[in-house]
């Protein structure tokens, strides 16, 4: 792949306690692509995305080893700004969780934290935000009534404009579309696939018709191993490992 790498993952594992839920990852994430990371329920798909942030860390009694840099950086280095690695990167969930304030105020949040204070700019990121992720329309008349009166579907898109107001490199998403209706759905994915000219986007998920839509590269876990990642075009048409043949042949009917 010619594309630059954004995270490298050197020999990582993570485990709860005694349980290890990844065992020695090493992978190269590209920068301005999508990667789907993909495998049945349980593999370490979360797990994996949640080292990214260093989300995991903050989870008792886990345990991690291995290397993993962005632009080149230890995200392990003690030294790291963890507020400031975790601003690098938005992160959509399962399901989507609006905070318990306006639509506009969701926008404003992060923007307000570092330090925006003056109603025009507010005004301003809170619309170009709106339009990114193909929300503006739908709630530009009532931007002060609370996120909550949302559908699931506009929330999840609330949601990714939250998170790029922050101006992230990177967005995550942990199997972001099941919560969703088809067409809510579609509308996270085609939005996935204009963002990636500007971001590097790491999406998990268990609907493997959902990778082959969105994919540029390929990770496939099996209980906590790498089985096998790579371009989707290789990964999808001509798996190498027999467990990945499997995987595709018993999901792709
Ligand atoms: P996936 O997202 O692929 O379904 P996860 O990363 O959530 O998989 O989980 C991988 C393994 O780690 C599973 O066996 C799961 O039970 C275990 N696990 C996940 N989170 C925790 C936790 N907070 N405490 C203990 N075990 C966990
Ligand atoms: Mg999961």
């Amino acid at each position: 792949m010619e594309n630059h790498t954004h995270i490298r993952v050197r020999e990582l594992s993570v485990y709860y306690g005694r349980e290890q839920a990844l065992k020695n990852i090493s992978v190269d994430i590209p920068e301005k692509r999508i990667t789907a990371i993909i495998g049945p329920s349980g593999c370490g798909k979360t797990t994996l995305l949640k080292s990214f942030n260093r989300l995991i860390d903050s989870i008792d009694g886990v345990r991690v080893s291995g290397e993993i840099s962005m632009n080149g950086d230890n995200i392990f280095n003690p030294k790291i700004d963890v507020t400031l690695l975790r601003k690098k990167m938005g992160l959509l969930s399962q399901r989507p969780h609006p905070l318990p304030m306006s639509i506009y105020d969701n926008v404003a949040y992060g923007p307000r934290i570092h330090g925006i204070r003056k109603k025009r700019k507010l005004d301003q990121i809170v619309e170009h935000y709106l339009k990114e992720s193909s929300l503006w329309e739908e709630v530009r008349d009532r931007l002060h009534t609370p996120a909550s009166g949302l559908s699931v579907g506009q929330q999840q898109r609330l949601c990714l404009a939250r998170g790029l107001a922050v101006e992230p490199e990177i967005i995550l998403g942990d199997e972001p579309t099941s919560a969703l209706d088809p067409t809510a759905s579609q509308r996270i994915e085609e939005k996935f696939l204009q963002l990636k000219a500007r971001y590097t986007i790491v999406v998990v998920t268990h609907i493997l018709r959902q990778a082959v839509r969105l994919a540029d590269y390929v990770v496939f876990l099996y209980l906590g191993e790498l089985i096998e990642h790579g371009p989707a075009e290789e990964v999808f048409k001509s798996p190498k490992k027999e467990l990945t043949q499997g995987y595709i042949k018993g999901v792709i009917v």
